[in-house]
């Protein structure tokens, strides 16, 4: 199949009556807790559009949360799902092994900025691959507590909700939750200028905050890991200050703390590097990977020094679906495709031209507070005229706008006041910049 015109095309209003009608059907059938940004139901995606079942063609620059980096239905990626599925769909890689784990294995352990002999393991979601990263660390140090940041993000199940920092929608009477998990201040420049410029702009200084938490709330005596996003993805796309990472590194190092880069949204090239780590010059201890590993399949990864890796006993890691065949398959070709395609230069170029793009706006439009991120992973926090007081109303009615005109966007902050755009790295520079139109348009208008 191919993919859909590369235009944005609008032939009902958003919903169309098909998505309507299934929507419908949905509301009937499927759990009302599992929500949906936009209720348009999709029939074929790819290059930069998501065309959906009444015919409308919509601009996606949100790569269905980061996933789709290489695109929707990405060349290489049919052609290997097609032939793996032909060949075998699962044998259960703790039951009889197969290559193509192994080759994925050995790609992560490539491309990982992570010193040394390293190892890897294959899980299905980013929250399990960061469970099983916090397994490999009680395992390795014999201490049970593990540091997460304000603003944190790392998933849904038990343990991953006790370290996403955000109460709605993630964990509101789900409780209790994993216990031995504490709370960190991260660097977060935007909002540390208000306690002044020097904690804004020195990431050493935002650190020994962070490290003084650890030293007199935790000690590093009990602490096993500290897991940190090295740009957050659900918290706001928060870049921290040059310095806080490389110092909390430091300081894991020193006290034979396990230091965890959780990349699963930052990861295989959507920041301009194959990896965020290496813009801070950091070698994490472990890192977790998922989404845009396998152009859209399910399959995460937590890869690391071998002697940490190595440490859980035979048969202490694993699941029955972990490193699927046809996963498996489609994150070597997504690798390729990465590598082939020159797609870390294409993510910087993305980044150069929607920073260009967004810091005009910003410099005509006082409800643009902060423009930041980097590669294809930029996002617009807005605030209240000329303030830092956050206004989630204005970043709720922006994506309601920019939806009804047929753009994919998606807002996250922990205040709800933060548009992010995540494109495919497969989208032409003119409809991004048609996207970036639409917002603008809208914003005006509001
Ligand atoms: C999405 C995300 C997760 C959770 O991944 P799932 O596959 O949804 O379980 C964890 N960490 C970060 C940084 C994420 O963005």
């Amino acid at each position: 199949m191919s993919h859909p015109e590369q235009s944005r095309h609008l032939t009902t209003v958003i919903p169309g009556p098909e998505s309507q009608a299934l929507t419908n059907r949905r509301a009937a059938a499927v759990a009302r807790g599992v929500g949906t940004t936009m209720p348009v139901y999709a029939a074929r995606a790819g290059g930069g559009i998501v065309e959906d079942v009444d015919g409308n063609r919509l601009i996606d620059l949100g790569s269905g949360i980061a996933v789709t980096t290489i695109g929707n239905s990405s060349a290489r990626v049919v052609e290997a799902v097609r032939s793996q599925v032909a060949e075998f769909t699962h044998t259960c890689f703790m039951v009889t092994p197969y290559e193509g784990y192994v080759a994925v294995a050995e790609a992560l352990n490539r491309l990982t900025p992570v010193r040394g002999e390293k190892r890897s393991a294959l899980f299905n979601s980013g929250s399990e691959a960061v469970e099983n990263a916090v397994k490999i660390a009680r395992s390795y140090t014999h201490k049970p507590a593990v540091v997460a940041f304000d603003h944190a993000y790392h998933g849904r199940t038990n343990l991953t909700m006790a370290l996403t920092a955000k109460v709605m929608p993630y964990k509101h009477g789900f409780g209790p939750f994993a216990p031995e998990v504490y709370r960190a201040p991260l660097s977060y420049p935007f909002r540390d200028a208000e306690f002044g410029k020097e904690l804004a702009t020195d990431g050493e200084l935002a650190a020994e905050r962070a490290i003084t938490v650890m030293d007199k709330q935790i000690g590093a005596d009990n602490l096993a890991a500290v897991i940190i996003e090295p740009i957050q993805g659900e918290g706001g796309f928060i870049v921290p200050a040059e310095g806080f990472l490389p110092a909390l590194l430091d300081w894991c190092r020193a006290n034979n703390v396990v230091f965890i880069a959780d990349e699963v949204q930052t990861g295989f090239a959507r920041t301009g590097a194959m990896f965020a780590c290496e813009h801070e010059g950091i070698d994490p201890d472990l890192i977790v990977t998922a989404k845009g590993i396998a152009g859209g399949l399910p399959l995460s990864a937590v890869t690391g020094r071998a002697e940490i890796m190595d440490s859980p006993h035979v048969s202490g890691l694993g699941g029955t679906y972990g490193g699927n065949p046809v996963a498996c398959a489609a994150a070597l070709a997504t690798i390729e495709t990465i590598e082939s395609d020159g797609l870390v230069a294409r993510a910087q170029h993305i980044g150069q031209l929607m920073k260009d793009r967004l810091g005009r706006l910003q410099a005509e439009d006082d409800r643009i507070g902060d423009v930041r991120g980097r590669g294809a992973m930029i996002a617009v926090e807005l605030v209240k005229p000329g303030s830092t007081e956050p206004d989630a109303e204005l970043t709720k009615a922006l994506c309601a706008a920019a939806h009804s005109a047929g753009v994919i966007v998606l807002s996250c902050g922990t205040y709800g006041n933060v548009l992010r755009f995540l494109p495919p790295l497969s989208i032409s520079d003119e409809l991004l910049l048609e996207g970036l139109d639409v917002i603008e348009l809208v914003l005006r208008d509001l």
